[in-house]
């Protein structure tokens, strides 16, 4: 990765700006994904060209052609981030280079030109720096989450990849998670479809990936369930991860157990932070395959006495009940997270909110 960006994500357009009345309207109940802020970075690709035109513009409508291949080809890409607000109004991203480099593995699996990873860095310091007054006041876990993107904007009919790329970043104040203690999701076990094959795109953070899972949601929904946890494709027998989060198990004996990377697994930032954390608190990190039959037999005899799942989003989210067309089992306390998932966010969010010192150099 070189260290230097060479796009330079200048401020092209003022727009009218939110007032200050409306904003703060916004922020002082965000929810997720619902407002964004003011502007937007983008950037345009063309073969034979390279990278071009880096502006930070008004946020708006895109103006796409209806040929325009991503409709069509799904040939997208995207990634998600988070910046807080430190206790002196500074603000910070964790490991945005962890999602940097995802975003590049993402974009040659989905065959989109390769953009510099210190120009992706760049176009979020461009963005969170126009809009930081978006960035919700310091004191809890609110955020400004980050949402950059890549697509397929060339109009042409044809599956081959596209010679027109567009890249967008845009941002949305993110209100608490939980408020009110960790509350257990139930999980939907997933028989009937999978999220991604050996070969497929499951390790890239594709928009096809989400779509696959829907039918699943809807699902897991239909049977009374919060989410729904997928298998591996080939012999319905291990544990992947969830439509947008990765999953962990606490042992008894103080290990905490995640599936390995098996290629169809996306791997979370969350994930890979929990794993160099865990020694810090005690616990002793896995990665490896775990049946679906594990997790019933480890919480029915008590051996495994929590389950967690973990993304950027949420942090950390306690899993309870485990619900299949077979019947249920459930892991971990009634109605509330189980101490090492409490302790694993507390001591995550502490790092991330400026509560606890960064020794690892992940805010930036
Ligand atoms: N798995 C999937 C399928 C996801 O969409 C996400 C969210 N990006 C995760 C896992 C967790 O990744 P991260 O910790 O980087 O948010």
């Amino acid at each position: 990765m070189s260290t230097s960006p060479s796009l330079n994500f200048a401020v092209a357009e003022r727009p009218d700006r939110a007032s200050d009345a409306d904003r703060d309207a916004v922020l002082a109940s965000p929810g997720f994904g619902q407002h964004f802020t003011d502007h937007m970075a983008l950037a345009t690709w063309r073969k034979g060209e390279g990278w071009g035109d880096p502006r930070v513009t008004a946020y708006g409508p895109l103006q796409l052609d209806p040929s325009a291949a991503v409709l069509h080809y799904a040939q997208e890409i995207f990634e998600g981030m988070k910046a807080y607000r430190h206790e002196d109004g500074s603000v910070w991203t964790f490991r945005p280079e962890a999602n940097a480099a995802r975003f590049s593995r993402s974009a040659h699996r989905l065959a989109l030109p390769a953009l510099d990873e210190a120009d992706f860095l760049e176009s979020l310091r461009a963005l969170v720096r126009t809009d930081v007054d978006w960035v919700p006041a310091t004191g809890g876990e609110e955020s400004l989450y980050l949402r950059p993107f890549m697509f397929a904007s060339e109009s042409f009919l044809g599956v081959r990849p596209a010679n027109e790329v567009t890249y967008c970043v845009i941002a949305s104040p993110a209100g608490a998670y939980f408020s009110g203690g960790l509350k257990p999701v139930s999980l939907w076990i997933s028989e009937h479809y999978s999220r991604a094959g050996v070969g497929g795109t499951g390790a890239a953070k594709c928009g096809g990936n989400y779509a696959s899972s829907l039918a699943a949601q809807v699902e897991a929904a239909e049977n009374g369930c919060d989410q729904s946890v997928f298998l591996d494709s080939v012999e319905q027998k291990y544990i992947e991860e969830l439509g947008g989060m990765n999953v962990f198990l606490v042992y008894k004996d103080g290990r905490i157990v995640t599936p390995e990377l098996s290629g169809s697994i996306l791997e979370g930032v969350t994930r890979s932070s929990i794993l160099e954390l865990a020694k810090d608190l005690d616990l002793t990190p896995e990665e490896r395959r775990i049946t679906l039959e594990e997790w019933r037999a480890g919480a029915e005899s008590g051996e495994i006495t929590e389950a967690f799942a973990c993304g950027t989003a949420a942090v950390i989210t306690p899993v309870g009940r485990m619900v299949s067309t077979e019947g249920e089992f459930r892991t971990g306390p009634e109605g509330e997270g189980g101490p090492v998932a409490t302790k694993i966010r507390e001591t995550l969010l502490a790092i991330q909110t400026g509560r606890a010192e960064d020794t690892r150099g992940w805010l930036t």
